[in-house]
């Protein structure tokens, strides 16, 4: 793709992101710590979820000093209902190490040093909160950009950064978030991953992809995944939710839980133990950790 293009591109996608993109009260949140909250709460949660329970966290913990400070039990109740209890552990451990080095480093290599931070969180960190010119790239930039280069699901993990960071080059300074964020709304109104609106969309005079989207396979038969209270992964949210209610004295956590059996209940709880999400509290009880952070942060960042 030519320069000149490039350039077109990232003007068009700008100024219909400043008139035409989401409104969200999150983005007013430009300081490092907040972005770093947010970033990390809108990997696999809904954004108008983290809209309303990133206020709520805000208040709970309005500083990385106060985050960094807190036990990991206050950390997993303030975030009730966000779900993938396992990222407000990375959060909290990454935090931590944060605060001991003086703040949120400003450069992506650096930030990505911190416990659990991986690459696009250290980007958007960069981008957001301190001008930096590398484009984040989750699964919605890559379907944006893989398209507008007729390369979508071809292109390694690597060599798409690299085509991102193409488009960050010409841009002034904090443009680079202006432009990630513009493609993340595109993504989420024109540029959708099953029916993307070409028609209309602000840079399809320039995308290779433009009305040459394949449909996607056909879907599965409705009823044919696994319901979601049938899944580990509700049976885990269940026992955490459990011990946010049980507080500081912990609970017996024997027996079946919904749709699993006795033994299913007792391997989930093994498993929170084991990653550090739950601790013993004496006479067969466990709890929330009433500890600092601590330990290697899982890498879902
Ligand atoms: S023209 Fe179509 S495929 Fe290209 S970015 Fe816009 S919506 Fe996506």
């Amino acid at each position: 793709m030519s320069v000149a293009a490039t350039e077109r591109i990232g003007r068009a996608l700008i100024s219909w992101y400043r008139s035409s993109g989401r409104t969200l009260r999150i983005r007013e949140r430009t300081d490092p710590y907040s972005v770093l909250v947010v970033e990390v709460m809108a990997q696999q949660t809904q954004i108008s979820r983290v809209e309303t329970l990133a206020e709520r966290f805000f208040a709970r913990f309005p500083t990385l000093a106060d985050l960094a400070r807190a036990e990991t039990a206050e950390v997993l109740e303030a975030w009730r209902g966000l779900g993938y209890n396992r990222r407000a552990l990375a959060l909290h451990r990454a935090a931590a190490t944060a605060h001991a080095l003086g703040g949120l480093p400003k450069e992506v290599e650096a930030l990505q040093e911190l416990p659990g931070i991986g690459p696009y969180t250290a980007r958007a960190v960069a981008a957001i909160a301190y001008g930096g010119r590398s484009i984040p790239v989750d699964v919605n930039i890559a379907r944006v950009v893989g398209r507008i280069l007729g390369a979508e699901g071809s292109l390694k993990p690597r060599a798409l950064q690299e085509a991102a960071d193409r488009f960050g080059e010409p841009l002034g300074d904090g443009e680079a978030a202006a432009w990630a964020q513009a493609a993340m709304d595109l993504a989420a109104t024109h540029c959708t991953a099953a029916a993307p609106r070409c028609g209309d969309c602000p840079i399809a005079a320039d995308c290779a992809s433009a009305g040459r989207v394949a449909a996607p396979p056909p879907r599965r038969e409705r009823g044919s995944a696994t319901p979601f209270p049938a899944t580990r992964r509700w049976l885990r949210g269940r026992i955490i939710d459990e011990l946010r209610d049980a507080g500081a004295e912990g609970a017996v956590i024997t027996g079946a839980r919904g749709l699993h059996d006795a033994g299913a209940v007792d391997a989930a709880l093994e498993g929170l133990v084991a990653e550090g999400l739950v601790e013993p509290a004496g006479d067969g009880r466990v709890r929330l950790p009433r500890r600092a952070a601590q330990g290697a942060a899982p890498s879902i960042l």
